[in-house]
């Protein structure tokens, strides 16, 4: 059998991480079996629309690198890839399952409903649609059904699930689930406006696009069931299911927007890598080796294995998403990574700064930064002369024999011709032996004058990427504001 997934988010504005983790699990599963993975947009519920959702979708989607074989922008046989240009059909498949006895026709209204809720709390049990007691087909006949519908009057149409069967599937995460119907309600299939539910419609559509693995987050386990009834009541065959573990915050809460960031585009802000993201996000609740953990998509796509999933809940840690981005930064091709930094420059004012530069600058810096948008703030002296100095640096380190010991030295610096780091550093360490000094009692002064702060990268390298002309000039402008 071909493998064809989907995700199916529904368009409320952002994509969650959760969705992220959704999609890119059945992007790799589709990948490495070598089959379709459909984007399909799950807007049946209109109350819930939002602008540019879909938009913003695909937009976070594609940066995360993962492309559609089939979607509303790409097309595919199996189209159109949104529900509500595909409402007709529910509706014409909500009647089939009216007509083989699947289904009902009810009539309730939201009050009946509500007390029929408050009945049952009071008696202590649990809420669910008790056709027995309500307003629909059984309760009222057949003939005052049809008269009902032939008037006008609103109705909705109801699962009608086994009181006491069991229901089974297996899942490829959770193994074996069976649910009894007892504990399932008769789900509404088409709303009175005639627009169906997701559970229809879902499985509509899965059927319809020949979908054979249906990945998606654990918060859809419980619906599962109706979806196994509905399969059962059409004649199909199910799809194989599997059901992700949840995300959590640190303290095992389910992770929420309260806690910190849960949109994919508030991380692309931030300034994380796709590549650093995606492979955060693919480990959470599923790890290919136990010693390693840096993985390019490809890599990723090789060794997906969804019974390797965990049950158990995915803890969302920012701190080691952080790490993963260092370790990119680190590794990422540096021409990459200019071309990403370079429109940057510009919002710090550092307009004149050539790739080249840039270039050199990002790869002094990649080991000791964690986001590469750093650079123009933590390194903004290399783009800049220092616009002041670190005044605890400068007590600790300038002493009132300082200047004196240091005009030798930048006399000694202006004298070099191939202005290297080897070449400035030899000559400290020539001029601080000779002088019976240690490297660290220049080092520090030095750094102070070309940079204004006491952290940086290594010296003598800084000075190579500034140049002859600059360092000498900052050397010499901060000696002549000294007595
Ligand atoms: N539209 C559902 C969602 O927003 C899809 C759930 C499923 O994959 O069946 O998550």
């Amino acid at each position: 059998m071909s493998v064809r997934v989907r995700f199916a988010p529904s368009p409320t504005g952002y994509l969650h991480v959760g969705g992220l983790r959704t999609a890119l699990y059945n992007y790799l599963f589709a990948k490495h079996h070598g089959g379709k993975c459909v984007l399909r947009i799950e807007d049946t519920d209109r109350t819930r629309f939002v602008e540019n959702a879909q938009e913003n979708l695909i937009s976070s989607l594609r940066w995360a690198g993962i492309e559609f074989d089939e979607s509303p922008e790409v097309g595919g046989d199996y189209g159109p890839y949104i529900q509500s240009e595909r409402f007709d059909l529910y509706k014409k498949y909500g009647k089939e399952l009216v007509e083989n006895g699947s289904a009902y026709y009810a009539f309730d209204t939201s009050e009946e409903l509500d007390a029929m809720r408050e009945r049952q709390q009071k008696a202590g049990i649990p809420p669910k649609y008790d056709r027995t007691v309500m307003r629909n087909e059984f309760t009222l006949g057949k003939e005052e059904t049809e008269r009902l519908i032939a008037e006008g009057v609103d109705y909705v149409v109801r699962l009608k699930v086994p009181t006491t069967e069991d229901i089974r599937f297996s899942d490829l995460i959770r193994g074996e689930v069976v649910v009894n119907g007892k504990d399932v309600d008769d789900q509404i299939l088409l709303k009175s406006d005639g627009f169906p539910t997701y559970h229809l419609a879902n499985v509509v559509d899965d059927h319809l696009m020949a979908i054979s693995h249906v990945i998606r987050g654990e918060e859809w386990l419980p619906s599962t069931p109706k979806h196994v009834l509905l399969y059962k009541a059409f004649g199909w065959e199910c799809p194989t299911f599997a059901h992700l573990p949840l995300l959590l915050n640190k303290d095992k809460t389910k992770l929420s927007k309260r806690q910190g960031s849960v949109a994919v585009e508030d991380f692309r802000e931030q300034g994380y890598f796709k590549e650093a993201f995606v492979n955060f996000v693919a480990l959470l609740g599923w790890n290919p080796t136990a010693d390693r953990e840096i993985f390019d998509m490809q890599e990723l796509i090789d060794n997906f294995n969804l019974e390797k999933v965990n049950k158990s809940g995915a803890v969302f840690d920012v701190q080691k998403l952080e790490w993963m981005n260092a370790q990119y930064v680190k590794t990422l091709p540096l021409d990459y990574m200019t071309d990403m930094l370079m429109p940057e420059m510009a919002k710090y004012d550092f307009n004149n700064v050539s790739k080249e530069y840039l270039a050199k600058v990002i790869d002094l810096f990649k080991e000791r930064i964690t986001f590469l948008k750093q650079i123009p703030v933590f390194a903004n002296y290399m783009f800049e002369k220092p616009t002041e100095y670190e005044e605890e640096y400068l007590q600790k380190h300038w002493k009132e024999n300082t200047k004196e010991i240091m005009l030798p030295l930048v006399e000694k610096f202006k004298a070099i011709d191939d202005w290297t780091h080897d070449a400035t550093y030899g000559a400290t360490k020539e001029y601080v032996e000779a002088n019976n000094m240690k490297l660290k009692d220049v080092i520090h002064p030095i750094r102070l004058m070309v940079t204004g702060k006491s952290v940086g990268a290594g010296m003598f390298e800084t000075m190579e990427i500034l140049g002859k002309k600059e360092s000498i000039e900052r050397l010499e402008f901060f000696l002549n504001s000294q007595k």
